[in-house]
């Protein structure tokens, strides 16, 4: 199980000190981890020092480039550098606000695995999609152009529909159960896969959603800018594991 913290363009340094003080009294167990997806700048910060507390750091985004001239851009090999364990790739405002597509995504995506950070892919459908009721297709289509042809290690997928990002809905348990079915479909073959959610995930909806078959953790905006949900949400989730 995986409790992740996207931090979107929010937070600074102090904010990570804040987050040591409370994570300083926090029993990280092995069976489900916690990770934080600060802005880029904090990162080294963060891994320096929230690691020694079993708090696992990734990055937000990550080029589809190996190197070279690409202004602004961050790549796979830069992420590593600084010990990140995760990266999030193809989240849907990056979609939006960066043009990122399904191959930038699968590009990424191979670029970390081939830096051993594993990355969390996010696929999820648009309400217009969902109303026409065609939201499997569309995940079954995104999973097949955004997963890297070879998968050495480990993979996170987060199912995030875009209209319950930052809007306080949620997928009924058996939409969020029927998507990662078919993702799981999609991916047998993946050894060390784990599935998401993703999407207005909080501390009243969130045993709800973890307890579901399939559910192998959540990823968490808004709710993970306050750090005692944050918190609290991950005990939720020892609580359903051990
Ligand atoms: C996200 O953007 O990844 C996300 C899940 O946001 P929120 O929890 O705020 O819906």
């Amino acid at each position: 199980m995986l409790i992740a913290g996207n931090w979107k363009m929010n937070l600074n340094s102090s904010d990570l000190f804040e987050f040591q003080k409370l994570i300083v009294n926090e029993k990280i167990e092995k069976k489900v981890e916690i990770a934080i997806f600060p802005q880029f700048p904090q990162l080294q910060l963060a891994k320096q020092i929230l690691s020694k507390y079993n708090v696992k750091i990734g990055a937000q985004s990550c080029s589809s480039q190996l190197s070279g001239a690409f202004t602004g851009d961050v790549s796979a090999d830069a992420i590593s550098d600084i010990g990140c364990d995760y990266c999030i790739v193809g989240h849907s405002e990056r979609r939006e606000f960066h043009n990122e597509t399904n191959e930038f995504v699968k590009n990424s995506a191979s670029l970390l695995l081939s830096q051993n950070i594993t990355p969390i892919i996010c696929v999820g459908e648009s309400l217009n999609i969902k109303l026409q009721n065609r939201t499997q297709k569309f995940i079954h289509n995104q999973i097949k152009e955004c997963i890297p042809d070879i998968v050495s290690s480990s993979l996170i997928i987060a199912y995030e529909p875009l209209w319950a990002i930052g809007t306080g809905r949620i997928p009924k348990n058996e939409e969020i159960m029927s998507v990662h079915n078919v993702i799981f479909n999609e991916l047998s073959h993946v050894k060390n896969l784990k599935i998401i959610y993703g999407g207005s995930v909080n501390l009243s909806n969130c045993s709800n959603v973890l307890k579901l078959k399939n559910v192998h953790g959540a990823l968490i905006g808004g709710s993970s800018l306050k750090f005692k949900d944050f918190l609290a949400i991950y005990k939720t989730a020892v609580k359903q594991v051990i």
